[in-house]
């Protein structure tokens, strides 16, 4: 029996000229995410991506597995393949059904799918033939077809596929696929959720993080690399930039008054943010943000801070509940990363009493008294850059 990983995708969103672009884009992308795993061969064919694995320590379920986190992949199944025969399909389904058996599945139904329309029989005819012949195979593998424990599936194309075991995908977008974003990233909960969110819509990202050494300690730095290298996984590698923030912090702290710290703190790191991005060919910045969590994040402040900048500004999280972001944080793996108590602002940077409610004149006034110019120059003049 040859088997075979087969790879679903979004099909029916895809109808159209950009369908090659994204096609590619989404084939590049499981290869870069095979490529410590060992040698395959990956066939594009008629709305599939089907995975040979030609030599690798790996099972077909681990690849599988690597292959369903890739974004724009529906599901991954471990599939055999057989010739477009009816008989040979239907030898094939006992032998695949067999396995699930093995498995200690005790019900189960079959469904079939004909790219073909003109094959015949038609794919209800056919799930009822092989059905058939699956029961009489065994004496306790009984039919279900509202509940059934286990599927057996067909897939009839030039080939036919027969499987049981199928892997999940995330879905979404083949990332770089909707061009280049630049995410912020503090050590927080929200901003890595943020970046997984733009990925899964196809963006390709790079992130930056603003260091206050020594207000902010070197644990909270690590912290934000790791959270770095946690996305790397879906971005196909990562690079973060690492703002040294500390001399234009002191000196807003200094010279503007303390309940505007954060808004206008928040303002500069845009600023420079939008410069990294042009660099780097970025088309949007990407925030944590979401709206009313907290004084920085009223409708007000969300407007002030947009005004800093001309880039686009994307807010993946902007409409969620806390305990959403938290649960995607947690199937992602950031989690427990972003709650180590490593505080990504020392206490003296946030002021007891903050702005709720901001007007965009009154921070303007507030900023004539320092040089943001001369900071976005000065921070851009000396960050670091890191690939992961
Ligand atoms: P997070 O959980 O992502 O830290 P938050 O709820 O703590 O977010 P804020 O501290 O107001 O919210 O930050 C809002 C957003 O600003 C963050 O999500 C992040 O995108 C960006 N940001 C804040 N601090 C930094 C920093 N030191 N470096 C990079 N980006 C930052
Ligand atoms: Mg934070």
């Amino acid at each position: 029996m040859e088997k075979i990983l087969l790879v679903k995708y979004g099909e029916i969103m895809l109808k159209g000229l950009n369908r090659p672009y994204f096609e590619s884009q989404l084939v590049k992308n499981i290869k870069r995410s095979l490529q410590k795993t060992g040698d395959f061969n990956l066939i594009k064919a008629h709305g599939r991506v089907y995975v040979e694995i030609i030599n690798s320590s790996y099972s077909y379920e681990e690849v599988a597995e690597k292959i369903a986190q890739v974004f724009g992949v529906i599901a991954v199944a471990v599939a055999y393949k057989v010739k477009s025969d009816l008989k040979e399909i239907e030898n094939l389904a006992v032998e695949v059904a067999k396995m699930a058996y093995q498995d200690g599945f005790r019900t189960f139904k079959v469904s079939t799918n004909r790219a073909d329309k003109n094959f015949r029989p038609t794919s209800n005819e056919i799930s009822i033939a092989v059905g058939g012949k699956i029961f009489h195979s065994f004496e306790d593998f009984l039919v279900d077809v509202r509940k059934p424990e286990v599927t057996i599936k067909i897939d009839i194309r030039l080939e036919s596929y027969v499987y049981y075991q199928e892997y999940k995908g995330n879905g979404g977008m083949p990332v770089g696929s909707a061009g280049k974003g630049l995410l912020l990233l503090s050590g927080g909960i929200d901003s890595p959720v943020a970046g997984f969110m733009a990925l899964k819509r196809g963006l390709k990202i790079e992130t930056c993080y603003f260091h206050s050494h020594p207000y902010t300690t070197e644990q909270a730095k690590e912290k934000v690399i790791e959270l770095a290298r946690k996305l790397s996984m879906y971005n196909g590698g990562m690079r973060l930039h690492i703002v040294n923030f500390t001399d234009t912090q002191l000196e807003i702290y200094q010279k503007c008054p303390h309940a505007q710290l954060t808004i206008i703190m928040r303002r500069v790191m845009m600023k420079i943010a939008e410069q990294i991005a042009y660099i780097v060919n970025g088309q949007a910045l990407i925030t944590g943000e979401s709206l009313g969590q907290v004084a920085s994040q009223t409708i007000e402040s969300l407007h002030v801070t947009n005004r800093a900048v001309d880039m686009l500004v994307l807010r993946p999280l902007i409409g969620m509940d806390k305990i959403d972001v938290i649960k995607i944080a947690e199937s992602i793996d950031t989690y427990e990363t972003s709650i180590l108590p490593y505080e990504d602002c020392c206490t003296i940077f946030v002021a007891k009493h903050p702005e709720t409610k901001p007007r965009l004149e009154n921070i303007l006034k507030s900023e004539e008294s320092i040089d943001i110019d001369a900071m976005v120059k000065k921070c851009m003049s000396d960050y670091e850059t890191v690939d992961i």
